[in-house]
């Protein structure tokens, strides 16, 4: 969540655009004559192309306002100016892994496998998309189920993605598979209302440039049931019609039916998750897939379960874990994101902490890893962050104490 331009970008900025084009130079935004549009008649008298960061924003953005262009910097450099790109890649990578091994005190034989990894495959943090946060699209199948309040979160620090300005996907291919109709009535199974799979999902189509891809960029794998809402697609949910357009589906299941989905964008940031009508206290993913007498951590998203390399792990989708849920937990731990960049998951480790549940307090130089997924895209080895975990797992007033001492 950085307020100012990260020095290294800075300095890249500056390095590829002459000075004379350069206008505005501030802490969080330096403006230059826009290379890709010219600025019309304007050439060399405006700077609409900016470099510039908010508040809310985990990289920094690359826009024009007067033609459009959006990126962010590594793509703007990619295509625009290749010789200082590798350069860049090289420099931002060095300043990661350097605080990589502060956490991770490695010994010096340690090494990451992107190390040994081609220019290409270095994931790309930032999206080039969102320069206005905008409102949260409004999806009206039941509003109780829809997770408003954890789609403002989303939109300001959860989906990044590695999209370059101008690819065009195209279509996804759509699998020929039908799914069982849905029936009627949802099956109660002790309060808990079940369906089988809406139709109209797909298969995950495969491929770098689609949503698979995307996945990969995050350093996790596609799991094998998760599905796929393809371009136009609608569906019925609830009793109601909604379009899903290119979402990747996780369901949200016990044995073979759904409880509820998650829908992920990956074009944009932008999520939901859509529960059967009734089980609005049920919003966890894995619920019925961990055992529950032993030690269940809980992390706030799906991504950061997967990428947590611990296998007893749920996810409760932003909103807070239901006391009913928590209480059918024998040790249940909870690993929100990082405390010392999170004001929101500071509140929330402190409440825990309060109420008596074991925590996971992210350690010290860790500040510039906003999840487990973070560090994933680094291609952290699931090992050593799974280690990370359960080595930081603090109680009690010793828990309360270690949270107290660090400021947000
Ligand atoms: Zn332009």
């Amino acid at each position: 969540m950085a307020q100012y331009l990260d020095e290294i970008d800075k300095k890249y900025w500056l390095m590829v655009h002459p000075y004379d084009t350069v206008g505005n130079v501030g802490p969080a935004d330096i403006s230059v004559c826009c290379p890709i549009c010219h600025e019309g008649g304007s050439w060399m008298r405006k700077h609409r192309l900016h470099l510039y960061i908010k508040s809310s924003y985990d990289n920094a953005a690359v826009k024009c306002f007067n033609c459009e262009y959006s990126t962010n910097l590594y793509g703007y450099l990619k295509e625009n100016h290749p010789n200082e790109f590798s350069l860049y890649v090289n420099e931002k990578r060095g300043a990661g892994l350097k605080t990589l091994k502060s956490i991770f005190k490695n010994k010096d034989n340690d090494h990451y496998p992107d190390q040994e990894k081609g220019m290409d495959e270095i994931p790309i943090f930032d999206t080039g998309l969102n320069f206005d946060q905008k409102p949260a699209q409004k999806i009206d199948i039941q509003n109780d189920n829809i997770n408003d309040g954890h789609e403002e979160k989303a939109l300001t620090k959860d989906e990044i993605m590695s999209f370059s300005s101008g690819l065009d996907f195209g279509a996804p291919s759509v699998s020929s598979t039908q799914p069982p109709k849905a029936p009627k009535t949802p099956i109660n199974d002790e309060g808990l209302f079940l369906v089988t799979e809406p139709p109209g999902f797909t298969d995950m189509p495969s491929g770098p440039g689609g949503p698979s891809g995307y996945i990969e960029n995050r350093g996790i794998e596609v799991q094998s049931d998760w599905r796929y809402s393809p371009k136009g697609n609608k569906i019925k949910f609830n009793g109601a019609s909604q379009t899903l357009s290119e979402y990747i589906i996780i369901p949200l299941k016990k044995g073979d039916l759904w409880y509820g989905f998650q829908a992920l964008a990956w074009k944009e940031k932008r999520f939901f998750v859509y529960m059967v009508t009734g089980n609005s206290g049920y919003k966890a993913w894995n619920f019925y897939d961990v055992d529950k007498e032993k030690p269940v951590y809980i992390t706030e998203s799906i991504y950061d379960a997967l990428s947590s390399g611990l296998d007893n792990v749920i996810a409760q989708l932003g909103a807070n874990l239901g006391d009913d849920r928590i209480q059918e937990l024998k040790e249940p731990i909870f690993c929100l994101d990082n405390q010392r960049c999170d004001q929101k998951a500071h509140e929330e480790t402190l409440k825990y902490l309060q109420r008596g549940y074991k925590c996971f307090i992210w350690p010290e130089g860790s500040e510039k890893f906003k999840d487990t997924n973070d560090l994933r895209k680094l291609k952290v080895p699931y090992e050593k962050i799974a280690n990370m975990i359960k080595n930081n797992i603090y109680q009690g007033m010793m828990g309360i104490l270690k949270l107290k001492m660090i400021r947000v």
